[in-house]
């Protein structure tokens, strides 16, 4: 997965955690704004500068904040622990916008992949605040699945029937779906209706896994009755 890196300047040099993480701690921003801006709020702490290791905005980018290997500055008892942002306030913001859930499944199933020790816990668990939020979506996040993106935007987007048989087709049967959220969500994050580039690339992909139908990029009727 992409990581956005910023060359973060450090007041003071990061100290180094010793072994792996025990834990991913995921924490909302309780509000919106840029990964700077966590930054400099966190300079205004008198900490060494960001505290999460990683920022995942509304946009679905991912920003790194501090590296894997340092200690981090996001929950008291569970500074050794990867920290992760998501941007928004869920304590009142009730769903997660689909890139955002993407790319935040895609972050923590690659940390849970590297760190098979490590278990997946909330700032709450650790100490009394609020914090990831009462609508943080967490076991949408962490449900495993080959194809993380697929069914939660099945679930949520308003689109044809057909793109849905895709996807669905798609993530039972191991298809890759590297460009399947373009394919359902447009760059604003809202579920997008037409047949573009990415949906052709999706039927082009689940045709040729479909035993005796023939390859195609468009929706054809054919295609349609065999995902039936
Ligand atoms: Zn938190």
């Amino acid at each position: 997965m992409k990581v956005i890196e910023h060359g973060w300047k450090w007041v003071r040099p990061l100290g180094r955690r010793s072994g792996g993480p025990p834990h991913i701690v995921v924490h909302h921003q309780a509000g919106t704004g840029s990964t700077e801006a966590i930054h400099r709020l966190h300079l205004a702490n008198g900490w060494s500068g960001i505290g999460y290791h990683y920022h995942v905005r509304l946009d679905g980018s991912v920003h790194r904040g501090r590296p894997e290997w340092a200690i981090g500055a996001h929950s008291p008892k569970a500074n050794d622990s990867v920290g992760i942002c998501f941007e928004g306030n869920y304590e009142t913001r009730k769903t997660m916008p689909a890139r955002q859930l993407a790319s935040g499944r895609e972050l923590l199933t690659d940390l849970r992949r590297r760190y098979p020790k490590a278990t997946v816990k909330r700032h709450k668990d650790f100490v009394p605040t609020a914090c990831p939020g009462k609508y943080f979506p967490l076991a949408a996040l962490t449900k495993a699945a080959p194809t993380p993106s697929a069914p939660a935007l099945v679930a949520k987007a308003k689109i044809p029937v057909l793109k849905q048989r895709l996807l669905w087709y798609a993530a039972d049967h191991g298809v890759p779906l590297t460009d399947a959220r373009v394919a359902v969500v447009d760059a604003s994050g809202s579920p997008s209706t037409g047949w573009g580039a990415s949906a052709q690339r999706l039927a082009q992909r689940v045709s040729a896994a479909l035993p005796g139908v023939k390859r195609t990029k468009q929706p054809t009727t054919e295609l349609f009755r065999a995902l039936k």
